[in-house]
């Protein structure tokens, strides 16, 4: 490799044109903090891509994978098939469920379940005499990856522009209104409306908390309509909001869940759909003629994704890191309190679970569009690593995370925010 000639690797949601040259290159990881190739030490503080739930270089999911690879370094889950590290994290999943009884489709990611999803939902219907039960509604600002189903859920526009038709069957609503997906199920027709996709909190949306009362109200508004209410854990799930699967700090009772990046901490790409019994129970009757869902990826539930799953709920469970994400709510949103008052400052949003948003002002967004982006570089060069996402910047820091990381940021982001203009 020369050189010379710029590194021809592609970034997702990157302007390569800024980005060659001028790499953030990531070497080393330890417990909340990362280096750079200068030997740079930073704070971790949106836990890479709000999946490094446990921190970064546990020895136990070393173990774990480097053993499954010597026993069994591949096989797939299709048809008659199946692994140990598969069957043990259904079981373990299944077990901590919400819904009791749950089965679990195994993917490879967020964006994977996403789309799984979306064909169950609209099969469970198909194969119980309702075939015109397809429609699926999301929420504005809601983010559901990058697959096709999932970008035509998500209702960031942005992320749909320029790559022509989406999906059909898809509409979107108000982020914080129960009354919307109300009268949106009524404008489709009930007979007609499959599933609503919900994050407990959006994230990649900026951290939007849900109104008191909201994930309650969609909830029955979904069961009274027979809608599935399909709970988007993707993020929140795993610790994040300060449980397992993130809704369950409501008292609600979703048909799909859908989770990744913390089941492994993100060592090891792997996603997985929980599904509620009834809406499993079509394509487990053992019926002549039952319905086969012709659905699955070739890496979908790989043993050592599975093995580093099991490793990381031991790792959860072992180090009572699960609460964490409650516990953390308070003092993550005393730490940014301080940035209430920054005349930058639009908004901090905090306070349900261990994740939040510093937005900027809109007459600064309004003359500045490239503010988050400079923002987070200042972050970085106070040692701390954040998001610019949307109009501000997000953090979510590892549940590990402890005072000295917090006040690490009640410090920084003021000094980052100073140098902004
Ligand atoms: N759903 C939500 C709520 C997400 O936050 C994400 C990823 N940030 C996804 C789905 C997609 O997951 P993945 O990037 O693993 O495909």
């Amino acid at each position: 490799m020369t050189s010379a000639q710029p590194n021809p690797l592609w970034h997702p949601f990157a302007d390569m044109g800024a980005v060659d040259g001028d790499r953030f290159v990531v070497t080393r990881g330890e417990g909340s903090y990362v280096w750079d190739e200068d030997g740079e030490r930073y704070f971790d503080a949106t836990a890479s891509l709000w999946y490094a739930n446990f921190g970064h270089g546990r020895e136990e999911i070393t173990r774990a994978v480097t053993e499954q690879l010597r026993t069994l370094d591949s096989y797939n889950l299709f048809g008659y098939n199946a692994t140990k590290p598969a069957l043990e994290l259904a079981e373990r999943v299944s077990a901590l469920a919400p819904v009791p009884g749950s089965k679990v489709f195994l993917g490879s990611g967020g964006g994977d379940v996403v789309d799984t999803a979306v064909k169950i939902a609209r099969s469970y219907f198909a194969h119980t005499g309702r075939p015109e039960k397809v429609h699926v509604i999301g929420r504005v600002q809601g983010y559901h990856g990058t697959h096709g189903f999932g970008t035509a859920a998500g209702g960031i526009a942005v992320n749909a522009e320029g790559f022509g038709p989406q999906a059909s069957g898809f509409s979107h609503i108000a982020w914080d209104s129960a009354e919307a997906l109300e009268a949106e199920i009524q404008r489709v027709g009930p007979e007609r409306v499959a599933a609503f996709f919900c994050e407990p909190v959006i994230g990649a949306g900026g951290v939007l908390l849900p109104p008191d009362g909201y994930i309650e109200a969609v909830a029955e508004i979904c069961h009274r309509h027979d809608v599935l209410f399909v709970a988007d854990c993707v993020i929140a799930a795993f610790g994040r909001l300060g449980t397992w699967f993130g809704i369950d700090r409501w008292p609600v009772r979703p048909d799909l869940i859908t989770t990744a990046k913390g089941i492994t901490g993100g060592t090891i790409p792997l996603g997985a759909l929980l599904v509620a019994p009834r809406v499993a129970e079509p394509f487990f009757t053992g019926a002549p003629g039952a319905p086969v869902l012709r659905h699955g990826a070739t890496y979908a539930g790989h043993p050592v994704a599975c093995a580093a799953a099991n490793a990381t709920l031991d790792i959860y469970e072992r180090d009572g890191l699960i609460p964490r994400g409650r516990e953390l709510e308070k003092p993550l949103a005393d730490a940014l309190s301080g940035l209430r008052s920054h005349p930058l400052v639009g908004e901090v949003r905090a306070g349900l679970g261990f994740l939040a948003a510093v937005e900027l002002r809109d007459d600064l967004l309004a003359t500045d569009p490239g503010a988050p982006g400079r923002l987070q570089r200042l972050c970085r060069a106070e040692g701390v690593l954040v998001r610019p996402v949307g109009r501000g910047i997000v953090v979510s820091p590892p549940l590990i995370a402890a005072e000295p990381e917090l006040d690490l940021l009640a410090s920084a982001l003021p000094r980052a925010m100073d140098r902004l203009v």
